[in-house]
């Protein structure tokens, strides 16, 4: 599948500490580290935004740690939550809760550190018709991760056919 030709991304050379890590150093150092990243990637988002995005629209949001350890899931989201504010800020949602955004963590190995924050628009495409849906509700099988999912004409047609 082609990406969106809308996609905006940004790398920014920005190393984001492990999650819950305690030995991480003091809290009020960890604490300034958070707002630092919160902000650094509220103003990049900024500079992002796009007439397409505005309310009512529905955005699929990438975040990638590139980093020279993997981390595990939750401590891979717990790491990114800065970020996710960060974005949220610079879009001007109330908060990250925003039902408008489809949040997505990923991570890939680096030396340096950095990140990656790609937007676009949240469209789901059915892998039967290939029709784009953008409502969740109206799909039989869903897949949230991939974007992808089957509609009700089509397993309708699937459970038919077998
Ligand atoms: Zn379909």
């Amino acid at each position: 599948m082609q990406p969106d030709p809308r996609r905006v991304q940004r790398v920014l050379p920005l190393f984001i500490p492990s999650g819950g890590n305690a030995r991480d150093g003091h809290w009020s150092d960890r604490n300034a580290r958070i707002r630092s990243i919160r902000t650094a990637v509220c103003i990049v988002t900024r500079t992002m935004r796009e007439p397409w995005m505005l309310p009512p629209a529905k955005l699929h949001v990438l975040m990638v740690r590139q980093a020279p350890r993997i981390l595990d899931t939750d401590n891979l989201a717990t790491a990114l939550k800065p970020v996710r504010d960060g974005i949220a800020d610079g879009l001007g949602l109330p908060s990250d809760r925003s039902e408008r955004v489809f949040w997505q963590f990923h991570q890939e190995k680096n030396k340096a550190g950095s990140l990656l924050i790609a937007i676009s628009p949240w469209v789901t495409r059915c892998f039967g018709c290939g029709h784009i849906k953008n409502d969740a509700a109206q799909w039989d099988i869903f897949d949230s991760e991939k974007q992808i999912g089957l509609c009700h004409d089509c397993s309708v047609n699937v459970l038919t056919t077998y």
